[in-house]
């Protein structure tokens, strides 16, 4: 595929056409930066969560699920510091009437920089071949040298502005670097504000009576606030995991590339209790769990890095990012955070309860420290669906589109064909259809041309067609044909259910895990 701008337009056309993921309330023009997903859309979905929720729970006889509401009580975002703190520098442009995030735009010039030092390297590469030497190329280029100063100058000034809120700075620094309106090319700036990015409602219909609460901006919390609960009602022992996927609400100023920044979005988080002082013992712990998860579906391992954070958070006494190689480049997939006692600590001194785990072997009690492993959902499936989606040129000189989705978190698992509509054959088909429906997602087509309806099956990413032909009526067998080498086998059909289930079960992802 020639062009990464043009793979994210493909996908998100191709999600479209074929049922994954629609813009929401598309009859009205849609709703900016919401999606709603269809229905191999949702079944792609479930089948992600149901992979990282048995990772979890399932092989960690120490980690245990819950499902906390949206709402809680409004001092809850006051203990986390997302009341004070969970903002966004803003800028609006005069002319234009368009707003950004101050930081994104400075990220964005410092990009372009970089893209031009990149592309003297190449140019340089093309014309010294063999024995172009490039560390000795960027340390003596005057053009690169002066590129890598403005960088390393607008990197020290925005940090130190945002680490101080200072937000004249942030403007001054957007000015000196002449940083434009990228839609328009306007200068004409507005100061930056702060821009808190919780949606907020009002409890109880009378007024007066109605108390502002927030729609939760991460999951998080509601493990925090229910550390004693889960404890006790369990009878858990330090070191130990609370898991949670569900709904998270921000109001995302910068809400573009399609799922990957909603405002309404799914996450998947767990956070693991432990002794204080063996905090970073977990921390690397969880780092290679995540990756090893990541690993065991196959999508190619230059697609992640990890992405240790240099500015930490205050509460935060290690951080990092797995990121994922997206259309739109290597990107935010997964946080893993070394979080010290600072939530619980908050909620005990904002609630006046005391949230300590009393030690039985060494008789002390203490606030744990929390390691948190925080994927989000939609990420993950925008990342499953870059790695997956394939515009292969076949032998003959035609073309299919193929999505080698991981065959356990394929919508569809088989696909059920009669060769022909006729003959006996639909009756023998849904004879299987009604033997493997228990085990299997599958799907009965029986329109079209057999070569289309592979095609079909090979768009939504199936990992295996069963064709029913005249044969069958009288072999009992059938001819299984898999997806990515689109090899055909002939299978007797009591045996279809061992081995389809043997090759798209989560257990063979799980395995690779334990
Ligand atoms: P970013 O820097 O991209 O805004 P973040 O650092 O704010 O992300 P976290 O607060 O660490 O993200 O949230 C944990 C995970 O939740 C992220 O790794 C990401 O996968 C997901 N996530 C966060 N914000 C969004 C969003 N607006 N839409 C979709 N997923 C999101």
């Amino acid at each position: 595929m020639q062009n990464q701008d043009d793979k994210l337009k493909k996908i998100i056309s191709h999600c479209k056409e074929y049922g994954f993921v629609f813009p929401s309330s598309e009859i009205y023009d849609g709703l900016s930066a919401t999606y709603d997903y269809g229905p191999y859309g949702s079944e792609l979905k479930n089948n992600l969560r149901e992979y990282w929720w048995k990772a979890m729970t399932r092989l960690h006889e120490n980690i245990v699920g819950i499902d906390a509401s949206i709402f809680m009580h409004p001092t809850t975002w006051k203990a986390s510091g997302h009341v004070d703190a969970f903002n966004d520098p803003l800028i609006d442009n005069k002319d234009s009437k368009r707003r950004y995030r101050a930081d994104v735009l400075l990220e964005e010039y410092i990009g372009k920089l970089e893209a031009k030092n990149n592309k003297e390297v190449e140019k340089a590469k093309s014309k010294f071949g063999d024995a172009f030497d490039e560390t000795k190329f960027r340390a003596t280029n005057p053009n690169v040298l002066r590129n890598s100063e403005k960088i390393a100058s607008v990197e020290q000034r925005m940090k130190q502005a945002l680490e101080n809120s200072d937000l004249a700075g942030l403007k001054q620094l957007i000015e000196d670097c002449e940083i434009a309106d990228p839609e328009t090319g306007s200068r004409n700036w507005t100061e930056v504000r702060q821009f808190n990015l919780m949606f907020s409602t009002e409890l109880g219909s009378v007024a007066g009576d109605a108390a502002t609460i927030y729609l939760r901006p991460e999951t998080a919390q509601g493990i925090f606030v229910n550390f004693l609960n889960v404890q006790k009602s369990g009878r858990m022992k330090i070191p130990f995991g609370i898991a949670q996927t569900g709904k998270a609400f921000r109001n995302e100023i910068i809400a573009r590339q399609f799922i990957f920044r909603m405002r309404e979005f799914e996450q998947m988080e767990m956070q693991f209790f432990v002794k204080p002082g063996t905090e970073l013992e977990w921390y690397a712990y969880w780092k290679e769990a995540r990756i090893k998860w990541h690993m065991s579906l196959g999508m190619n391992s230059d697609n992640y890095r990890f992405h240790d954070h240099l500015k930490l958070a205050h509460y935060a006494n290690a951080a990092c990012d797995i990121e994922f190689n997206f259309p739109m480049g290597f990107k935010e997939l997964e946080g893993i955070h070394s979080r010290t006692d600072f939530d619980l600590g908050a909620h005990e001194k904002f609630s006046g309860k005391k949230l300590r785990y009393f030690d039985p072997e060494s008789n002390e009690s203490y606030v744990p420290y929390v390691i948190e492993t925080s994927i989000g959902l939609a990420r993950m499936f925008l990342a499953t669906l870059s790695s997956a989606y394939d515009e292969e040129k076949l032998e003959d000189g035609s073309e299919r589109t193929v999505l080698r989705i991981p065959p356990a978190l394929a919508p569809v698992k088989v696909a059920v064909l009669p060769l022909v509509n006729k003959d006996g054959l639909p009756e023998k088909a849904r004879e299987i259809v009604k033997m493997l429906q228990l085990d299997f997602n599958l799907q009965y087509d029986a329109k079209d041309a057999i070569g289309r309806r592979y095609r079909r099956q090979d768009a939504i990413g199936t990992p295996y067609c069963i064709t029913i032909d005249n044969d069958t009526m009288t072999d009992e067998s059938v001819t299984l044909r898999e997806r990515d080498s689109m090899k055909q086998e002939r299978v007797r059909i009591e045996k279809l259910r061992e081995i389809v289930g043997q090759r798209v079960s989560m257990h063979t992802l799980l395995q690779q895990l334990v």
